[in-house]
């Protein structure tokens, strides 16, 4: 690429935002010329108005560029949106009828029928929805969204089961990081010495999400996997990454030594091998019996990889698995930007 695509990163200040900011600071496509954020920081300096909270400073090259608030007025074809939901309900929409591709991690319109919701090496021909989305609304610009961070844990693993032997259900129970609820987050009497068996709304986006990547889309319309789905989500005092122990159902039935070679022939779609981003080993099968686990395994791949590990039988269903991703890079920042350099590839996104 000759010239790198003006980027912006819409609330760029919290959790996610940072990451955005961290990731496309040495983007070889992908340039951040502007950033928005909420009345408290609009028109102060980046610097000045971030809680930084990753390792490290903000990038040279962001921390003097103003906080603008976020109108579709930006200068910039491609927008990755870091917005809390509400926030994001209401602008998205605005922000793809003026012409902008709308990247996004918030959860508004994950579900909503003419919405890719994208993983490259999970669904890479989903973005087919996007003509249809464009036809029905009369935008110029579009939406794709992310899946929950919880979500991309547990689903790459009932993917694969799924082409391999057929998925007709599963039982998931997560454990998920602090880092999910944002910043500031949980407070720190809450989560300390405890676990929280409550996260809004997030057993709804388990139970529905995986049927979105797992489905197909026909003709430009989206047909949902049929998948009997039961979710349980838990707060934990870790700081960064989701675990999730997974039970799932087969069409037929697998050995756990089947399953563990399924995971580990997996070849991504080649479409991924054009993909800045992409990692060299996106699924990394863990043969110890302690393993995955967060603070070892969430980083492995800068952050991008699936870690599985426990693979077993299931006395109740038929297999049993744990997994892990890092909840703001391969389940957000990273996720999205995948998305990004996808829709690049694509011709969705030209810049
Ligand atoms: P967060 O740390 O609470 O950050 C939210 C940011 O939104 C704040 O920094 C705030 O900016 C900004 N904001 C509020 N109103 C705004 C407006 N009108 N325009 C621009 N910015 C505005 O939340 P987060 O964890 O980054 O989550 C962001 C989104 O990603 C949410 O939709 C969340 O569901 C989704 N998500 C999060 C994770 C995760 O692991 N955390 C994973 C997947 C998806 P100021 O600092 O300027 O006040």
């Amino acid at each position: 690429m000759d010239k790198k695509i003006p980027v912006g990163v819409l609330a760029a200040t919290g959790a996610v935002g940072q990451r955005f900011v961290q990731l496309l600071a040495d983007h070889p496509w992908f340039e951040v010329v502007a950033v928005t954020g909420s009345d408290r920081t609009a028109g102060r300096s980046y610097g000045a108005g971030v809680n930084w909270v990753i390792p490290g400073d903000p990038p040279a090259a962001i921390r003097d560029l103003v906080v603008q608030e976020t109108r579709p007025e930006l200068d910039v074809p491609v927008v990755f949106s870091a917005l809390p939901t509400k926030q994001a309900q209401e602008l998205e929409p605005k922000f793809a009828e003026a012409g902008y591709a709308v990247v996004t991690n918030a959860s508004p319109y994950r579900m909503t029928e003419d919405v890719p919701l994208l993983i490259p090496e999970i669904n890479p021909d989903h973005t087919a929805l996007i003509v249809t989305q464009q036809a029905g609304r009369g935008w110029s610009g579009f939406i794709v969204a992310s899946p929950n961070c919880s979500t991309t844990s547990v689903v790459l693993p009932m993917k694969l089961f799924q082409d391999a032997f057929g998925l007709q259900a599963a039982i998931m129970t997560t454990m998920q990081a602090i880092s999910g609820a944002g910043y500031p987050g949980v407070s720190s009497l809450t989560i300390l010495d405890n676990v929280i068996p409550h996260i809004g709304g997030e057993d709804n986006k388990l139970e529905a999400e995986p049927k979105k990547l797992l489905g197909t889309v026909h003709q430009g319309k989206m047909q949902l996997a049929s998948l009997q789905l039961s979710a349980q989500a838990n707060r934990v005092a870790v700081v960064d990454g989701h675990l999730a122990s997974v039970s799932v159902k087969l069409d037929r039935p697998a050995s756990p030594d089947e399953a563990v070679a399924a995971l580990e022939a997996w070849q991504p779609p080649a479409i991924c091998a054009q993909l800045p981003s992409s990692p060299k080993r996106p699924l990394i099968y863990r043969r110890e019996v302690d393993r995955p686990q967060p603070r070892l395994d969430r980083d492995a791949e800068n952050g991008l990889a699936w870690t599985v590990g426990k693979v077993r039988e299931c006395g109740v269903l038929d297999l049993r698995y744990l997994a892990i991703t890092h909840n703001t890079l391969r389940g957000a920042a990273s996720g999205s930007i995948l998305n990004a350099e996808l829709l690049v590839v694509q011709g969705c996104i030209t810049g």
